[in-house]
């Protein structure tokens, strides 16, 4: 692989691309996956690949849903265990109330088994998916598939870089979502009670830092309400002001 210099101006994604190409080759992430981070990437470029403080807000009230919840799951696909299994471990660890699951569109026995291998050689001890035993009502495909244990019970579910149509089956269901997607227009952040609109690492990195602190006492059921429409403004507005910035500070080449 070729070497990567810590001075390149865009080393944090270089590194992540590669080790998302890793992870390809190991199977853990689908074709697929690197065309959803290509999108995600732009997204982070037109941010300035920093949280905007609309995203810390919603990272901060994430973690009091957590709190507030009886069973709060983190749902698990390829690109999330190649990239944050890191993240995923340390909120377990501050919060070992929290479920892993696993979780894939693209769903075959030996990715599933991998997938977990990683999650567990992060140090999360007991994640869940291997053998899902009920149903999501009204979603086709195996993302349906879950564990009565996990999502299937769970009253939170953190679903990083999903898809429009499984969040709408859970909202459906009574689960409240909580979405990392750096896409603010995307269907998942439109439908998301909780849309997070920050990258993965440093939301769930956010988190982990947020669950070090005590924070206020909460009790079960006593979740802060989150104004969902309002974060998607803020995200979408932080992108258009980078933008006109950028227009109003470069003139066109000759
Ligand atoms: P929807 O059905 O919600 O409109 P989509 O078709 O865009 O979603 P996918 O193709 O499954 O859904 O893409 C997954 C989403 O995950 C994309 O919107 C992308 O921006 C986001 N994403 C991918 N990688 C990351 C990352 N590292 N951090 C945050 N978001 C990411």
């Amino acid at each position: 692989m070729t070497r990567l210099s810590s001075k390149h101006p865009r080393y944090v994604s270089l590194v992540t691309r590669a080790r998302l190409a890793k992870a390809f080759r190991q199977g853990l992430v689908v074709p697929e996956g690197l065309i959803a981070h290509g999108r995600a990437e732009a997204f982070d470029y037109l941010l300035g690949e920093r949280t905007p403080a609309s995203a810390r807000r919603a990272e901060r009230l994430a973690v009091q849903w957590i709190r507030a919840s009886r069973l709060p799951v983190i749902s698990v696909n390829g690109n999330v265990a190649a990239l944050a299994a890191e993240q995923i471990a340390s909120m377990v660890r501050l919060e070992p109330r929290i479920a892993v699951e696993v979780n894939l569109y693209h769903r075959t026995p030996q990715r599933v088994a991998k997938i977990l291998a990683t999650l567990r050689r992060a140090g999360i001890p007991a994640p869940l998916g291997l053998r899902p035993t009920e149903r999501i009502p009204r979603l086709p495909s195996d993302r349906a598939r879950v564990d009565a244990r996990g999502i299937g019970r769970a009253d939170v579910v953190i679903v990083p870089l999903e898809d429009g149509d499984r969040t709408e089956a859970l909202r459906a269901i009574g689960k409240r979502v909580i979405s990392i997607d750096l896409n603010p227009l995307s269907r998942t952040s439109q439908k998301a009670d909780l849309p997070i609109v920050d990258e993965l690492t440093r939301a769930l990195g956010h988190m982990a830092e947020d669950l070090r602190h005590p924070g206020r006492r909460t009790t079960p059921g006593d979740f802060q309400r989150a104004d969902a429409p309002r974060l998607l403004r803020d995200a979408i507005r932080n992108i258009n002001l980078r933008l006109t910035k950028a227009a109003s500070a470069r003139s066109p080449r000759p």
